[in-house]
């Protein structure tokens, strides 16, 4: 019996490397995650992602699987084809400049591929998720930042220099709040947990409900983005509204990214979709004000469909893509 063909990739995030095995169809066949310990610095990082290359391989050997090369998913910009991290990465310190394909090939002895985490997201949700069979799609991830991957025709877009995709830092408004880029009014400064945090925050300064006071037992020094959506989902108004603000927000960005590259689907991911229903609904209202007709009316706007799983299986895919 010739051994059947899955995959397997690692997404590493601020707080947990998720990573797992799974098949042509998308069936997850293993799955695990463990701690980044990003505080540690990046060869203790680089060693545990390589021994959890090295699980992951030998999972599948167990179970008579072969897989031929390793993907990870990494914050911060990648250059896909050397897999070296090349932009910063506020997460992980010291990240920027190490070389994640070229020296977990040297221990592994088989092909690894690296990618961005949100372009490997967009990937894992194209080929299995919310987008699944469309050939141009808007990933976005909103949660501490906002990130994105834009997939067209099928591949990841990567532009010059592996820093494509970039649209939380797309300029909303001109004299806006300051971003962590250093721009002002990019998406993110109104998007961000933080953000969202700060103009709750603000409006609870003239009056809380009942549900917050509950959900804060009493005290503004409690407000945390959980405590907010939570609230949110228990019909908070001001909870509520914040979310759709922040929903317009982003469609305002989006309806520039749709008019440019017309995809059939955007998918939005991150925490904030456990801010209740109306996000998504406020991101597509926005677009479909404010973008041409003709680019909106085939457009699907929807909330991402992998979880956290989409990272890693995004990653498991990049051999097929970025070769
Ligand atoms: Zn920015």
């Amino acid at each position: 019996m010739s051994d059947v063909q899955i995959y397997a990739g690692i997404d590493i995030g601020g707080t947990n490397i998720k990573f797992g095995l799974f098949d042509a169809e998308g069936k997850i066949l293993y799955r695990e995650q463990r701690p980044t310990m990003a505080e540690k610095g990046p060869t203790p990082l680089l060693h545990l992602i390589t021994n959890i290359a090295e699980r992951l391989m030998y999972h599948a050997a167990e179970e008579n699987y072969s897989v031929r090369w390793i993907g990870v998913g990494s914050p911060g910009a990648v250059d896909h084809r050397t897999g070296r991290v090349i932009g910063p990465c506020p997460n992980i310190e010291g990240w920027q400049g190490t070389e994640i394909a070229a020296a977990m090939r040297e221990r592994l002895n088989m092909p690894v591929f690296v990618d961005n985490d949100v372009n490997s997201m967009a990937l894992a949700e194209t080929r299995f998720g919310a987008a699944m069979g469309a050939r141009s799609v808007v990933c976005v991830t909103v949660g501490t930042g906002v990130g994105g991957g834009v997939i067209i025709d099928g591949k990841v877009v990567h532009g010059a220099n592996s820093s494509a995709g970039e649209l939380g830092h797309m300029t909303i408004e001109v004299d806006g709040p300051l971003c962590a880029c250093g721009n002002h009014g990019c998406i993110e400064s109104f998007c961000s947990s933080q953000a969202i945090i700060n103009r709750t925050r603000t409006k609870l300064k003239n009056g809380m409900s009942d549900i917050f006071r509950t959900v804060l037992d009493g005290s503004l020094d409690n407000l945390t983005i959980k405590k907010i959506f939570a609230a949110a989902r228990k019909g908070d108004q001001t909870a509520n509204e914040v979310v759709i603000e922040t929903g317009r927000y982003l469609g305002v960005g989006l309806s520039g990214i749709v008019n440019l590259l017309n995809p059939e689907v955007v998918v939005i991911g991150g925490g904030i979709t456990d801010g209740g229903a109306g996000f998504v609904g406020a991101v597509n209202e926005e677009i479909k004000r404010r973008a041409f007709t003709s680019a909106t009316e085939n457009l699907t706007v929807t909330k991402a469909a992998l979880g956290n799983d989409a990272g890693f299986m995004g990653a498991g895919l990049l051999g097929e893509v970025n070769q």
